[in-house]
C-alpha cells in the first residue's frame, strides 16, 4: 500500500513537471514569435537568437520555404535529426513537435508567425532533456531514499509494537489455554501499567485463584474423608463390639450412646455439607418471621450449656429487654450454634463465653466473644472463605473442617446482615453479627 502510494506521487510529481517544462517551452517560443512578427527585422532574428545562447533551450526561425533565417549554436547533428519535421510542416496554431522526452536530446516546439508583408514561416523551439531527466532522476532519488527511511520506520514499528502488543497477546492466549486445560500453572510478567499490563494481571490473579481453589478442593475432599473415616471407624468398631453379645447393660449403654454421637456429628457434616452445596447452587433461601429474642436464645444457652460444662467452660448469656427478631430462627440457630462450636473448640478450659444479644434501631447486634487461642492477624482475612482452616494441623487437631464460617457468612448475608471478627492471638476472638 505504501510502495503503490509512493510510486503513484513519484509518476504524478514528474508528469507536473514535464508538463511545467512544456509550457516554458511553449510560452518562450509564443514569446519569441510575437516579437517577431513585432518588429520583423533580421536585427530581431538575431536578438532572438542570442537570447537563447546560454540557456540550454535553442532556437531556429525559418521562412515558408523552410529556409533557415536564424539559429542559435545547434550542433549540425541535432539540426539533422530536427528537419524532418520542418519539411511539409503546416500548423496555423503553436505545436509541441517533438514531446518523447524519454528518448529524445530536445523536446520541440514550432510557433507559426505571418506578418502583412507577406513574410511567413516558423520559430522552432528546441529544450533540452537533459534538465528532465536530471530532475527525474534527483526525484527518484529522494523517494528512494523515503521509501527506504519509511520501510526502516514501519519494520521498527511492527518490531516495537511485536513487542509490546502482540507478543503479550499471544502469550496471555497461551496462558488461557493452559488454563482451560487445567493446568493452572501459569506466569504472565505484568510489566506495563496499560489495559494489556491490566489485562495480564486479571489472568494471573484469574491463575492464581484457581490454583488455590484447586489445592483447597483437594484439602476439602482429603479433610471430608477424614472427618467421616473418624467417626465411621468408631461406628463399625463398636457395632462389632456390640454385636458380640456379651456385654454388660452399662457397657452396651455406653457404646450405643458413642455410636448415636458419631452418627450426629456426620449428620452435622452432612447438613453442613449440604448447606454448602445449596449455597453455591444459590438454591438457598430463609423463610423469615418475628420471633421472640430473648426465649430463642435461652433455648440455644439452654441446648449448649452442657458441652461448655464438659469442658468445665462457662457460657454466659447477655440478653436484655424484650424485643422481636425478624429473622430464619432455624438457620439463625444454625449460625449462633456454629459460633458457640468454635468459641468453645478454641478456647481452652476454665475460660468464659459471653454471648451478647441487643438491639440497636432496627438492628440486632449478636456477639460470640470468647478468650481462647485466637487468630493470627494475617489469616483474619481468610476465615469466612469456605474450607479455611488457620493453621491447618492446628484445626485438624480440633477436628475442624473449615466449612463452619462460611456457612455461618453465607447465612448471615443470606438474612441481609453482617459478620465481624476482631482477634488478638493468645487474648481471645470476638465474632459480631448485625441483622
Ligand atoms: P473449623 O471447622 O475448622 O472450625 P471454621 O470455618 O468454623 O472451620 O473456622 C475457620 C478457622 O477459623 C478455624 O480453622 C479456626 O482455626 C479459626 N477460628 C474460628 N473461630 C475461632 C475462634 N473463636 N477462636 C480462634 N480461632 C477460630
Amino acid at each position: 500500500m505504501d510502495l503503490f502510494l509512493m510510486f503513484y506521487l513519484h509518476r504524478n510529481i514528474i508528469n507536473s513537471k514535464v508538463d511545467e517544462q512544456f509550457e516554458t517551452l511553449l510560452a518562450n517560443g509564443a514569446n519569441h514569435r510575437d516579437v517577431l512578427m513585432e518588429y520583423y527585422s533580421n536585427t530581431t532574428i538575431k536578438h532572438i537568437v542570442l537570447m537563447e545562447r546560454d540557456a540550454n533551450r535553442e532556437v531556429i526561425i525559418t521562412d515558408q520555404q523552410g529556409e533557415i533565417l536564424g539559429i542559435s549554436e545547434i550542433n549540425a547533428e541535432l539540426i539533422d535529426q530536427v528537419k524532418p519535421y520542418l519539411v511539409g510542416l503546416q500548423t496555423d496554431k503553436d505545436k509541441v513537435l517533438v514531446s518523447d522526452w524519454h528518448d529524445s536530446p530536445y523536446i520541440v516546439s514550432a510557433h507559426p508567425y505571418d506578418i502583412n508583408t507577406g513574410q511567413s514561416g516558423y520559430v522552432i523551439m528546441l529544450s533540452s532533456t537533459i534538465s528532465i531527466h536530471e530532475m527525474v532522476a534527483d526525484l527518484s532519488l529522494h523517494f528512494a531514499i523515503a521509501g527506504v527511511t519509511s520501510f526502516i520506520v514501519l519494520f521498527i514499528v511492527y518490531a516495537v509494537l511485536s513487542k509490546v502488543i502482540t507478543r503479550p497477546l499471544i502469550r496471555m492466549k497461551e496462558a488461557t489455554e493452559k488454563l482451560s486445560e487445567g493446568d493452572f500453572q501459569v506466569r504472565l510478567s505484568v510489566s506495563s501499567k496499560d489495559e494489556l499490563g491490566e489485562l495480564a494481571g486479571s489472568i494471573q490473579k484469574l491463575a492464581n485463584d484457581l490454583e488455590r481453589l484447586k489445592s483447597e478442593r483437594n484439602e476439602f475432599l482429603a479433610s471430608i474423608a477424614h472427618e467421616l473415616s473418624t467417626p465411621l471407624t468408631y461406628l463399625i468398631g463398636y457395632s462389632k463390639v456390640m454385636s458380640r453379645g456379651n456385654l454388660t447393660e452399662q457397657e452396651r449403654q455406653q457404646y450405643l450412646e458413642i455410636i448415636v454421637e458419631e452418627s450426629n456429628r456426620m449428620k452435622e457434616l452432612m447438613k453442613n455439607l449440604l448447606d454448602l452445596a445449596k449455597m453455591d447452587e444459590n438454591s438457598f433461601t430463609v423463610k423469615k418471621a418475628f420471633f421472640a429474642a430473648r426465649p430463642f436464645f435461652e433455648g440455644i444457652h439452654k441446648l449448649i450449656e452442657p458441652s461448655f460444662a464438659m469442658k468445665n467452660m462457662k457460657l454466659t448469656l447477655l440478653c436484655e429487654g424484650e424485643y422481636q427478631l425478624f429473622a430464619d430462627a432455624l438457620r439463625l440457630e444454625q449460625i449462633v450454634i456454629n459460633l458457640l462450636d468454635n468459641a468453645l473448640n478454641y478456647s481452652d478450659e476454665q475460660s468464659e463465653v459471653i454471648l451478647q444479644v441487643s438491639q440497636n434501631e432496627e438492628k440486632t447486634i449478636i456477639s460470640v466473644m470468647d478468650s481462647g487461642i485466637g487468630i493470627p492477624a494475617n489469616e483474619i482475612a481468610f476465615i469466612f472463605e469456605k474450607l479455611y482452616r488457620v493453621e491447618k494441623s492446628r484445626s485438624r487437631a480440633f477436628g475442624g473442617s473449615g466449612i463452619g464460617l462460611s456457612v455461618v457468612k453465607e447465612l448471615v448475608e443470606a438474612h441481609g446482615g453482617t459478620i465481624e471478627v476482631k482477634s488478638k492471638r493468645g487474648k481471645g476472638s470476638t465474632f459480631t453479627i448485625t441483622i
